[in-house]
């Protein structure tokens, strides 16, 4: 998988390569599943939801431009094999689910890697994490209609955001960097991601199909 659908296609951060290396994406899948674990397209982890194309995670984790010491916030658990990454490449992690099953499936997996520096919380990420801020990185695994403020407000003096931004069938993935509070806001691809929902994303009432 990381020679054929992540190094082949440009991701070169050797420290990202080394963490997909090290983590086995079938952990985060359900049994009946676990022969796709290595293709490179999303599969549904129950409620609705997705763990994420492995291209699109490697893309968006080499984004953050992560060195080791960060503090990152994730919106979006989901299975937690992002989260898992994330681990590894920075120090402390801050990961929100808003589907409980969800956050205590992946808590269980990631406590049984040993995943210490992780903190999974459920709720509305929309909000972001005021008692954590600032974040050195913000990475958002779902899609939502515009950028929330209160993420560039969360985000530290110098640090960088991956965001899938757009409509409901797809978006944009946008690069947010901050740099001594200047914004910079960079396209980097088309993508497709389930909905974030909440306040400041979609509104579940309109949550009625799996992307
Ligand atoms: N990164 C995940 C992985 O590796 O499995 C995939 C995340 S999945 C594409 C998007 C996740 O965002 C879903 O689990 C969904 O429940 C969650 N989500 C949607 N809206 C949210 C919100 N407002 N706050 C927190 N999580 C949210």
């Amino acid at each position: 998988m990381v020679d054929t659908q992540i190094i082949s296609r440009g991701v070169e951060d050797k420290r990202v390569i080394d963490a997909m290396l090290q983590v086995q994406r079938h952990l985060f899948i359900e049994e009946a599943l676990r022969e796709q674990a290595y293709n490179d397209y999303p599969l549904p982890i129950g409620e609705g939801q997705t763990i994420s194309q492995p291209y699109i995670v490697a893309l968006m984790t080499e984004a953050l431009e992560l060195k080791g010491n960060e503090k990152v916030l994730e919106i979006g658990t989901g299975s937690g094999y992002q989260t898992a990454l994330l681990s590894l490449l920075a120090e402390k992690v801050c990961s929100i689910e808003r589907v409980p099953v969800l956050a205590a499936r992946a808590r269980k997996v990631l406590d049984d890697l040993h995943c210490s520096n992780v903190v999974i919380k459920i709720g509305d990420g929309t909000y972001g994490c005021s008692e954590e801020a600032p974040f050195d990185s913000i990475i958002v695994t779902a899609a939502s209609p515009d950028i929330p403020e209160v993420y560039i407000e969360q985000m530290a003096g110098c640090s960088n955001m991956v965001i899938p931004v757009g409509g409901e069938y797809e978006q944009t993935l946008i690069k947010v960097s901050k740099m001594n509070g200047d914004i910079k806001k960079e396209v980097m691809g088309g993508c497709r991601f389930v909905k974030l929902i909440g306040k400041h994303g979609w509104s579940a009432e309109r949550n009625g199909q799996l992307n």
